[in-house]
């Protein structure tokens, strides 16, 4: 599989509110959203995580995983320190304001996050 290839083909759905958008949109149909901003888009089982330049973006969803919960936590990159990756379960842990964050990840969306890291 190549990461690299999944890493770029961001259908464009919108983080924010979940709605496709065509191509090539700068900005979301419905929420306005800047699009441009989002560099990776993935769907977790208890969130969706959104990936940009400045930061990492967690809407948290219900314990089903079908629906938001309208929680988003939001994580600049420049303050994270102490970035890890567990195994063998796949967990993005790093220090926040002085806390430890654990973030289980798919191992899909984990292989993106490490991607998307080495850069
Ligand atoms: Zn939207």
């Amino acid at each position: 599989m190549n990461n690299k290839k999944e890493f770029v083909s961001f259908d464009l759905i919108c983080p924010e509110c979940g709605v496709g958008n065509p191509e090539g949109s700068k900005n979301c149909l419905v929420c306005d959203k800047n699009l441009e901003e989002t560099i990776a888009f993935l769907e977790d089982d208890s969130f969706d995580l959104e990936i940009t330049n400045d930061c990492l973006l967690e809407y948290r969803k219900n314990f089903w995983g079908t629906e938001r919960t309208g929680k988003i936590n939001k994580y600049l990159w420049i303050k994270m320190d102490d970035i890890e990756f567990g195994s063998p379960i796949n967990r993005f842990i790093f220090i926040y304001d002085g806390k430890r964050i654990v973030i289980p990840l798919r191992e899909q969306n984990m292989k993106i996050l490490k991607e998307f890291l080495r850069k």
